[in-house]
């Protein structure tokens, strides 16, 4: 059976697990290098970046994931996944370290204060039809490489668009959080990839 893995040193796994197996597959936490070598692909929730980072590094995982990530584990990040799943990042904390899995610069909490929270009907280019999002605090990629596929757009605070869910090879990223919603496309996108 397939097994995809939810890394679980901080913020939403819960909701990623119910979500996944409502997919079918068998989902286990991961926490440890064992975990992380026994899964077919992985769920990077949100929560807070910066705090997975400095957990990511203490649980000695960080090295082991961009390897594994390079060898072609297909990769979810939502949100805070989204900012670790960066090659680059502003607005990090002194010291933040990415994974540097998709060739993007992501803009960490880029909708601002005055957007803490927000539901927003996206287009998802995959099929084209809408889909309803849910944002916090949330990043969204500020540039990428040509190679990257931008599989929706919101609008910012400064009344430009932004990609917020990007595809690169087996990595998806998304600034808002699929999980939480009873939209199961997202997490469908990474199981095709499996
Ligand atoms: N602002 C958070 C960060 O930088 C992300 C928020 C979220 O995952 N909901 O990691």
């Amino acid at each position: 059976m397939t097994t995809v893995g939810v890394l679980a040193l901080q913020g939403d796994v819960r909701e990623h697990e119910v979500m996944l197996s409502g997919l079918g597959v068998e989902v286990v936490r991961v926490r440890r290098l064992s975990e992380l070598d026994a899964v077919d692909g992985l769920v990077i929730p949100g929560g807070e970046s910066t705090t997975m980072d400095k957990l990511l590094r203490a649980f000695d995982l960080r090295d082991p994931l961009i390897a594994r990530i390079g060898d072609g584990l297909p990769v979810l990040g939502s949100c805070a996944g989204m900012v670790l799943l960066a090659r680059d990042l502003r607005d990090g904390i002194e010291g933040q370290l990415t994974l540097d899995a998709i060739p993007m610069t992501v803009r960490r909490n880029a909708f601002g204060r005055q957007v803490d929270s927000a539901e927003v009907d996206l287009v998802w280019e995959i099929d084209g039809s809408p889909m309803h999002a849910t944002f916090i605090r949330a990043p969204w990629v500020e540039s990428c490489d040509e190679g990257v596929e931008v599989l929706a757009t919101a609008t910012g605070p400064d009344g430009e668009r932004h990609p917020v869910a990007v595809r690169h090879g087996s990595a998806i990223a998304t600034a808002f959080h699929p999980e939480i919603s009873s939209d199961t496309r997202v997490h469908e996108l990474l199981l095709a990839q499996l």
